[in-house]
């Protein structure tokens, strides 16, 4: 057997509650995975968690580098956080604080990047030279690979596709503006979307019976699970949602041109009803459907864990 320890790295996923860092093999498996709370007021001590996370995992595993995937803007030269809406940095040189700390090779990536990049490695998306990844989860995410490599644009910040315009003037968004495409396709609108439906709908009874007639208790998951179990209200809403979906997924395909599109995050859950509403609008609104090829959108086969994976494998790839 070849000696295959030297081949080890560190992926590490920076997200506004959880810090989760593993050491991965070459084949994109998880030898070890450790979880902690993001202290998500204090830059320093999100970076000291960082730290630590890192020195308890080399000292049982031998690494050669680490990537780190942030939910932010990283800058086009992969050191620095410009922008991060929910943790404490900004324009904070991530790579250079992280890398003196350790003494390793240290990768930053966006992780929306990095989880494109780890099922472009490892999963849904292995089989392509092509891809764009839709994190469906509360917002929207994800990442676009093409010709084999992440696309990253000249500032660093390109496939922020959950503030893609879709509305003019539309529902106010976190990012300031109106109209983007996650205040209508994100499991936050989706339950926002079921608030505001309890109260009128005739089909309202079963959703508001599950939840108490408490609207803080309708979420995402709730939803799923009525509508699994054929609840009205609940299939239409998800059907909505995957309706949202698929026109944006249109605008994307014009553009880019992938060979396949992946839908992954808390949407996966709902399985076909979301994805079959998703479909059908995506194939009546993408022009001259019946005489292109089209690429199949599938579900992300990774899970939580994409971001994870394809950080570490970043971290190979340049270390
Ligand atoms: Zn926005």
């Amino acid at each position: 057997m070849p000696d295959m320890t030297g081949s080890l790295t560190i992926g590490v996923d920076v997200g506004g509650t959880k810090i989760a860092a593993a050491v991965v093999d070459e084949f994109g498996k998880l030898i070890e995975h450790l979880r902690r709370d993001t202290p998500g007021e204090d830059a320093a001590a999100t970076e000291r968690t960082i730290v630590d996370l890192v020195h308890e995992l080399r000292s049982r595993h031998q690494v050669t580098g680490v990537g780190i995937g942030v939910a932010g803007f990283i800058s086009a030269d992969q050191a620095t956080v410009i922008f991060a809406p929910n943790l404490a940095f900004r324009d904070e040189p991530l790579r250079h604080v992280i890398q003196e700390q350790v003494g390793l090779p240290v990768v930053v990536e966006n992780d929306g990047n990095a989880a494109a990049w780890g099922e472009f490695r490892f999963g849904s998306g292995k089989d392509v030279n092509d891809l764009l990844l839709v994190t469906v989860g509360t917002g929207v995410g994800g990442g676009v690979v093409l010709r084999g490599e992440i696309i990253r644009g000249t500032f660093g910040i390109a496939a922020e596709i959950g503030h893609m315009r879709v509305v003019p003037r539309g529902r106010l968004c976190g990012c300031g503006r109106h109209g983007c495409w996650e205040q209508y396709a994100s499991g936050r609108a989706l339950v926002a979307d079921a608030r505001r439906l309890v109260l009128v709908s005739d089909d309202a009874g079963p959703l508001l019976a599950a939840a108490e007639h408490d609207l803080d208790k309708i979420t995402g998951l709730l939803i799923t699970r009525l509508a699994h179990e054929g609840d009205r209200l609940c299939v239409e809403l998800l059907a909505q949602l995957g309706r949202w979906l698929g026109e944006g997924i249109v605008n994307l395909v014009e553009i880019l041109d992938p060979g396949v599109v992946l839908v992954g995050g808390g949407v996966s859950d709902a399985g076909d009803l979301v994805m079959k509403p998703l479909q059908a609008a995506f194939l009546d609104g993408v022009p001259a459907a019946e005489y292109r090829p089209l690429p199949e959108i599938r579900l992300a086969s990774m899970g939580n864990e994409a971001g994870l994976i394809g950080a570490a494998d970043l971290a190979r790839q340049t270390t």
